[in-house]
């Protein structure tokens, strides 16, 4: 069943890295032969390759990551969860939010900011432009902490691998941390949130935006002028 599977993908693969040759090849003639609105930039032909690695993430693949995170007993956190919280959204998206972990409407639900937070964060979204549907969300973390207090620095290493390889699936362009746990995670640094904020860093090869967590956002409505100078910031370099 399983090679049934993998055969067809790979035939799907095969006709869509054919389709894609062609569509480079066309547009370079067009281009070639003078004809007016066709171009055939470096850029737009990367950008026509691209399209095929993203074919190549199947939803299988995060499926498989799925199943390991909601059967996960690597910490104590197992014990005390409802349910794992994966992530979810656009498994194509150019822009993935990060945030800490499932607070008490997420361990219920079982997604990700859906609670006061992920309200505030789903009108970020929306004042750029963009849909929840669009992006992905998904958390440092999968299980909720009792008492939503901060995961410890073992609960995120037994965690961590599970969002690197969300991340390597999704190939996102571009990240935004969402407070202190999740910038600093990624990033690798003790600096403070208020310090990362308002530039974009490296992560690997995916631009970084650190802002302020909804939750700093709901607790501190002062700092929503920091987080929406980030965004635009992160809009422009989007081109959205
Ligand atoms: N806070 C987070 O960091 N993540 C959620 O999913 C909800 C609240």
């Amino acid at each position: 069943m399983i090679k049934q599977t993998e055969s067809n993908d790979t035939k799907a693969g095969e006709g869509l890295a054919e389709t894609l040759e062609s569509i480079s090849g066309t547009l370079k003639y067009m281009a070639a032969s003078g004809c007016k609105g066709f171009e055939c930039s470096p850029e737009l032909l990367n950008s026509v390759k691209k399209w095929g690695s993203l074919q190549e993430i199947q939803p299988s693949d995060l499926g498989g990551i799925q199943s390991e995170v909601s059967a996960c007993v690597r910490c104590d956190l197992s014990k005390t969860r409802i349910q794992t919280v994966f992530g979810e959204g656009n498994t194509r998206a150019r822009l993935v939010f990060v945030g800490e972990g499932p607070e008490n409407e997420e361990d219920k639900q079982g997604r990700p900011f859906v609670g006061a937070a992920g309200q505030l964060l789903t009108k970020i979204i929306q004042a750029m432009g963009l849909a929840r549907e669009d992006v992905y969300i998904c958390n440092i973390i999968k299980c909720r902490p009792p008492g939503s207090r901060n995961p410890s620095p073992k609960e995120i290493d037994a965690c961590l691998p599970f969002l690197e390889q969300q991340l390597r699936e999704i190939q996102p362009e571009y990240i935004c941390a969402l407070g202190t746990v999740a910038a600093r995670t990624l990033l690798k640094t003790e600096t403070p949130i208020s310090r990362l904020r308002g530039r974009l860093h490296s992560f690997g090869n995916i631009s970084l935006m650190p802002t302020f967590h909804p939750a700093d956002l709901l607790r501190d409505p002062d700092k929503k002028r920091d987080v929406w100078e980030d965004m635009k910031l992160l809009m422009r370099e989007m081109g959205l």
